[in-house]
């Protein structure tokens, strides 16, 4: 391929073999990126990029990687530039001497702040040249600017943007001009992207992924002046997809790449305690008849679903910490019985909020059980009737710098899966040899610690009887899993066909929720004139990174939730929609307010419907005439789900999916959307 023969190209004078890398050659791969949605030639570009910078700079690597995926640090590491619009139009303003008016009126005109920053970089005279942005700089600078706090946090926020602004595109020379590869004034533009969250590339992690082990495979050979095969990158591929599924975080990784080479990386870099895998996720069913045909000649298991919040523990004893992760921040040192840490399901580090669970871990734990990764759900438990409580009131707990001596809420982990034992990783086991393990390793303590019910018989009777059972003891429904054979071994990151989740509720609805992300508000009318009365919400579509409107709700709030939510809300007001928001204009469509794309709630729905009014998958073919979007009716909220961003929200294929799995698109249902307010 072109990736094989093309030498990376060199039209950087300054960066040269050991200098820090120009963040404007960067900028320059992101600018050719932008210019296709082919997932291919995008990825040719990212590898050729990254070639380069393995050739002349391998040092900056890391901070590249990282830079491409808009992330400053791995996600258990809890860094987080939450910037939002105001603060970087005031940085923009406060740069290039321009009024807050002005910085306002042209993103109304323009919608992208990116390019707000561009336009006002160019009219502003230059006195004097500051020097040129680096790869490393930039992302020293935006960590600075995401772990600043206490006193005057804010403003030293705007101060350190400022910083880089005034030194963005200070020697870009024009536009870009594709032929050559030279950088165009993009700098002020991906910067406020990075900050904004959102490049907007369509640049996938998966496909830097792709592009990184494609780079470091070719460099690798060159280097040895061979020429790898496309067996030889295929595999280096596939390795490090394994690789990151186990471990995921580029911190670690790209180290010990660097250190060992690709090929070699898996004897270095397996699951360990303290860098959080990201779980392995259910497919939704709608009868227990879709269940068996699912496992039809498999042997199955049917666990109850705790309604809590899913909880990855991790565990070293005191005399075996080198098993733990190093360096890993977060991690929270018992220095006198071990290191354990508490992980989301978006592998954010909840010790902070469990320290009643770390404090009791060691007394659960059998003798000879010195290090292991458990998955567990952490449930809210009433001590007195001795039995789970409504997912509600794990929410009341605090979440941060949490005493144990004030925790009202007691939460009863139950466990059900069992990913690391005694220095060895099990996701390759049967999920019956990982349950028996477990067994053998923990022993129950009453209303502290319990494995998850379980049942494995196989017949349907069994099955709805079990269902009935779980939903009396306060669970949302039942969990079914493979339980023997290669495919019964944990998914990382996948919403697997190996596990299925049958909720009471589906039985029959839809089939799930939504999990949906707020990007406007209507004023309430009446009783709510001091709140937001209904919302706008969006689902994600992943393919071009867009948030497509799906439905307005204003139901399942209480007046209560809907103060709460104002106050949260108002602080993340913002002028206009953001460019990657599709939405359909005109007048009465637009909500009085939009929002920055940050909180995901769970709304359940009567079923879903084609309206052209919203857009919601709309380029997915629902409709054949690519004109009507899907659309929710009767949305009902349910709560919010803290432990999801914007980017984890219902995608765009899954809302199609459900579409098309619901018996009522034959029938021809109802008025086409039925909005409540
Ligand atoms: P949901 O809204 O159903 O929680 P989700 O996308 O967060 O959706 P799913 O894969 O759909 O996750 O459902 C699995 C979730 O159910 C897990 O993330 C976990 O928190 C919870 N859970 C409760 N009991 C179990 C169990 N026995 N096995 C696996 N997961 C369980």
């Amino acid at each position: 391929s072109k990736l094989l023969q093309s030498k990376a190209k060199d039209p950087y004078p300054d960066w040269k073999e050991g200098t820090p890398v120009p963040y404007a050659a960067l900028c320059t791969t992101f600018s050719l990126v932008e210019m296709t949605s082919k997932r291919l030639v995008i990825t040719e570009h990212c590898a050729l990029f990254l070639r380069q910078v393995l050739r002349l700079t391998p040092d900056d690597f890391l901070p590249t990687v990282n830079l491409m995926i808009n992330k400053l640090a791995p996600d258990y590491a809890g860094i987080e530039l939450g910037i939002g619009e105001s603060l970087i139009m005031k940085a923009i303003g406060e740069t290039t001497g321009r009024s807050l008016q002005v910085i306002k009126q042209d993103q109304k005109e323009i919608g992208d702040l990116g390019l707000v920053a561009v336009k006002s970089r160019s009219t502003q005279p230059t006195m004097f040249k500051p020097k040129a942005l680096t790869v490393r700089g930039v992302h020293k600078g935006l960590m600075e600017i995401a772990t600043v706090s206490g006193h005057g946090a804010q403003g030293r926020k705007v101060d350190n943007i400022k910083k880089l602004l005034s030194a963005a595109d200070a020697h870009s020379t024009g536009k870009i001009d594709v032929n050559t590869d030279k950088g165009g004034p993009s700098e002020a533009k991906f910067i406020v992207r990075f900050l904004e969250g959102k490049l907007r590339l369509g640049l996938a992690e998966k496909t830097v992924l792709v592009s990184i082990a494609q780079a470091v495979c070719i460099h690798e050979a060159e280097q040895k002046g061979q020429v790898p095969s496309t067996s030889d990158i295929e595999k280096a591929e596939q390795l490090l997809k394994t690789v990151y599924s186990e471990l995921p975080s580029w911190d670690v990784i790209i180290p010990a790449m660097m250190k060992t080479g690709i090929m070699k990386l898996r004897e270095s870099c397996k699951l360990r305690p303290g860098v959080p895998l990201k779980p392995m996720l259910a497919n939704p069913t709608k009868a227990i008849t879709e269940v068996l045909d699912r496992f039809e000649n498999q042997t199955f298991t049917c666990e109850f679903k705790y309604d809590g919040e899913r909880a990855q523990i991790h565990y070293v004893a005191k005399d075996h910490q080198d098993e733990y992760i190093d360096g890993v921040p977060g991690a929270t040192q018992e220095a006198a019985k071990g290191i354990a840490s508490v992980f989301s399901r978006n592998s954010e580090d909840l010790s902070k909020k469990y320290p009643d669970i770390l404090a009791k871990l060691g007394t659960w734990v059998k003798e000879g059980t010195k290090s292991f990764v458990m998955d567990c759900e952490s449930v809210a438990w009433d001590v007195a009737e001795k039995k789970v409580l409504p997912f509600q009131q794990l929410m009341t707990r605090k979440k941060k710098d949490v005493k144990i001596e004030d925790v009202k809420v007691k939460v009863c982990v139950f466990a059900f899966d069992l990913l690391f034992l005694n220095g060895e990783a099990l996701v390759e086991k049967s999920l019956r040899e990982r349950r028996e393990l477990m067994y053998e390793s923990f022993k129950p303590v009453e209303g502290e610690f319990a494995f998850a019910t379980s049942m494995d018989g196989q017949e349907i009777e069994q099955i709805q009887t079990f269902l009935e059972e779980s939903i009396k003891a306060s669970c949302e429904g039942l969990m079914v899993k493979m339980l023997d054979g290669t495919e019964s071994g944990y998914e990382p990151s996948k919403r697997s066909r190996n596990w299925l989740k049958i909720k009471k509720d589906y039985l029959a609805g839809i089939g799930d929720s939504l999990d949906l992300v707020v990007l406007g508000a209507y004023y309430g009318k009446g009783k709510r004139t001091s709140v937001y009365g209904a919302f706008l919400l969006a689902c994600y579509n992943s393919a071009n990174d867009t948030y497509e409107t799906i439905c307005n709700i204003g139901t399942g709030f209480s007046e209560q939730v809907l103060e709460e939510l104002h106050k949260t809300l108002s602080e993340i007001v913002i002028d206009r929609p953001k460019p990657f928001y599709s939405h359909s204009s005109g007048g009465q469509h637009q909500p009085d307010v939009w929002f920055e794309p940050r909180y995901v709630w769970e709304v359940k729905t009567a079923d879903l419907t084609l309206s052209p009014r919203y857009k919601a998958a709309i380029k997915e073919g629902a409709d054949p005439a690519g004109e009507k979007g899907i659309s929710l009716r009767f949305p009902r909220f349910i709560k919010v789900r803290e432990d999801k961003k914007p980017d984890e929200a219902t995608g765009s294929r899954q809302v199609v999916e459900m579409y098309r799995k619901q018996e009522s698109v034959t029938k021809n249902k109802g008025p086409s959307v039925d909005d409540d307010f």
